[in-house]
């Protein structure tokens, strides 16, 4: 099963491409993901991506499509995957064409309305390991350590209100195209995210 799953910030993709992905047995590809590691880790690439991302603007899609394609051609993708976050342009929606070998089965867009998303992306705690997410007031946000794999659990920096309410700016501009490109013509499925 290859599959895409996009919508806004704190639409739940996260926590939705987790389940799915255990569901089909097939790796959870989240380039957010694999930009932060990239930050912790110290890399070139992070460096380059942590200001943009702090700022709540995309990264360049070169960058992406390099990073994308590098991660597909692992072999734990080979009979398929979950990406989430990616595409995000119409750019990244053509490069994913030539990169993905089959091609995608099937793009889910998670609606969610913009006011619930700032309410939780604000609440909103991820631990530093491996992504666990939690809302402020569950008891590993409040004790900030992660339940799940004792790492420490943090509010992201770009979840701040003003970089949110910027990167669902950016998000809304860059989606109505990306829907314009690969509308429900052309096999997105929307799902409620509520
Ligand atoms: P996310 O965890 O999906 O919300 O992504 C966090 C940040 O990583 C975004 O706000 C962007 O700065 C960067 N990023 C992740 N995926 C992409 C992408 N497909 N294109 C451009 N930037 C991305």
């Amino acid at each position: 099963m290859r599959l895409v799953i996009f919508g806004r910030q704190g639409a739940g993709k996260g926590t939705q491409s987790k389940l799915l992905a255990e569901h089909f047995g097939v790796p959870h590809i989240s380039t957010g993901d694999i930009f932060r590691a990239a930050i912790s880790a110290g890399t070139e690439i992070g460096l380059a991506a942590k200001a943009i991302m702090d700022r709540g603007d995309l990264v360049p899609d070169d960058v992406l499509r390099g990073i994308v394609a590098e991660r597909l051609a692992q072999s734990d993708a080979a009979d398929g995957w979950l990406l989430d976050g990616f595409p995000r342009t119409p750019t990244q929606a053509d490069d994913l064409d030539q990169i993905a070998d089959p091609p995608l089965d099937l793009a889910i867009n998670l609606e969610v309305p913009e006011d619930v998303v700032v309410e939780r992306i604000s609440s909103r705690r991820v631990c530093k390991a491996e992504g666990h997410i939690y809302t402020a007031n569950d008891p590993s946000a409040r004790s900030g350590i992660c339940e799940v794999d004792g790492s420490a659990v943090v509010q992201r920096d770009d979840d701040t209100e003003s970089a949110a309410r910027h990167r669902l700016e950016v998000y809304a501009e860059q989606a109505a195209a990306l829907l314009d490109r690969d509308g429900e013509a052309n096999g997105v499925v929307t799902g409620d995210g509520v």
